[in-house]
C-alpha cells in the first residue's frame, strides 16, 4: 500500500494530502477496501459547521481531497503547505480512464442527475474508455419505492466503484447511509459531474480554474447559486480570523 496521506485540519474539517490520489484509489479497488471519497471545498466546509451529521460523515470518510481553491489557499496560508488542487471531477475522470485501461473488469455504477443524465454519462464514458465496465445507471430523482429498488440492484450487482451525483450534502449523507450495501466499493460524491459528462453543462475554462475563479463561472451559469456562494467570503473571513488568533497565540 502506498504511503498514508498527511491529514490537515481546515477549520476543524480533515483534508488528506498525498501526491497521487488516483493510484491510491486504484489500490483500494484492487484490495476491495471500502472507501468513501469526499471532495472538500470552502462551501462544504461551511455547511459542515452548521450540519453536525455532515461533519461526522466527513470525519469518518477514508479520503477527503482538496477539491476547492479555498481549501488549497487555506493550507498555504495556515500550514505553509504547497498542495495541488484536486477537483473531484478530474479525480473521477482519471480513475475511470485508468480502470478502463488497467482493471478492465471493474464494475462501475453511476447514480444521480436528472432522468437520462447518468445514462448519457455512461454512453460518453463508453466512448472515452471502451473497456470500462459500467454495470448500471440510475437517475437522482425518484420515489422512495424506486430508491428501494435501486438499493436492491446495488446489493445484487456489487459494483466496485459507485459515483453518486446528488449535490452536497445529499450525496455525502446518502453514501454514509448506504455504503454498507456494497462494503468493498469505492463511493465518490461527484456533484454535478454527470451534467458535464452528458454535455448538458460545461465546465469553466481552464484559465478561470487556474486563477481560482471557477466559482465565478458557476455563478454566471447558475445565478441562483449566489446565496450558497456567500459561504465563500464567510470561509475566507473565518480563515483570516483563525490565522490572526493563531499568530497571537504563538
Ligand atoms: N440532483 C439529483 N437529485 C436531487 C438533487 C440534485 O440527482 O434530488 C443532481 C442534480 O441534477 C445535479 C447534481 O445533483 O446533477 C448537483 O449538482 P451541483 O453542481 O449542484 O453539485 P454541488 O455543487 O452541490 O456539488
Amino acid at each position: 500500500m502506498s504511503k498514508s496521506p498527511k491529514v490537515f485540519s481546515v477549520l476543524g474539517i480533515p483534508v488528506h494530502v498525498m501526491s497521487n490520489y488516483p493510484s491510491w484509489l486504484l489500490e483500494c479497488v484492487q484490495q476491495s477496501r471500502g472507501t468513501h471519497v469526499i471532495t472538500l471545498n470552502a462551501e462544504m466546509t461551511m455547511q459542515a459547521e452548521r450540519n453536525s451529521t455532515l461533519a461526522k460523515v466527513i470525519h469518518d470518510a477514508e479520503l477527503v481531497i482538496p477539491d476547492g481553491a479555498g481549501v488549497v489557499l487555506y493550507l498555504k496560508w495556515l500550514f505553509w503547505q504547497k498542495v495541488q488542487r484536486c477537483p473531484g471531477i478530474e479525480l473521477a475522470e482519471t480513475l475511470l480512464r485508468e480502470l478502463g485501461q488497467k482493471q478492465k473488469g471493474t464494475k462501475v455504477f453511476f447514480y444521480g442527475g436528472a432522468p437520462g443524465i447518468a445514462a448519457a454519462s455512461a454512453n460518453f464514458w463508453q466512448q472515452q474508455a471502451p473497456n470500462l465496465h459500467v454495470v448500471g445507471t440510475h437517475s437522482g430523482y425518484h420515489s422512495p419505492e424506486e430508491e428501494e429498488k435501486l438499493r436492491q440492484t446495488l446489493v445484487q450487482l456489487q459494483p466496485q466503484v459507485i459515483l453518486v451525483g446528488l449535490g452536497v450534502p445529499r450525496q455525502e449523507l446518502w453514501i454514509a447511509q448506504n455504503r454498507h450495501l456494497c462494503p468493498h466499493a469505492i463511493w465518490i460524491g461527484v456533484g454535478g459531474s454527470f451534467d458535464i459528462w452528458s454535455g448538458s453543462k460545461t465546465r469553466a475554462p481552464a484559465w478561470l480554474g487556474n486563477n481560482n475563479l471557477e466559482w465565478l463561472y458557476r455563478l454566471y451559469q447558475e445565478p441562483w447559486r449566489w446565496r450558497r456562494m456567500l459561504a465563500l467570503p464567510e470561509f475566507a473571513l473565518k480563515a483570516f480570523v483563525y490565522r490572526l488568533t493563531e499568530k497571537s497565540a504563538i
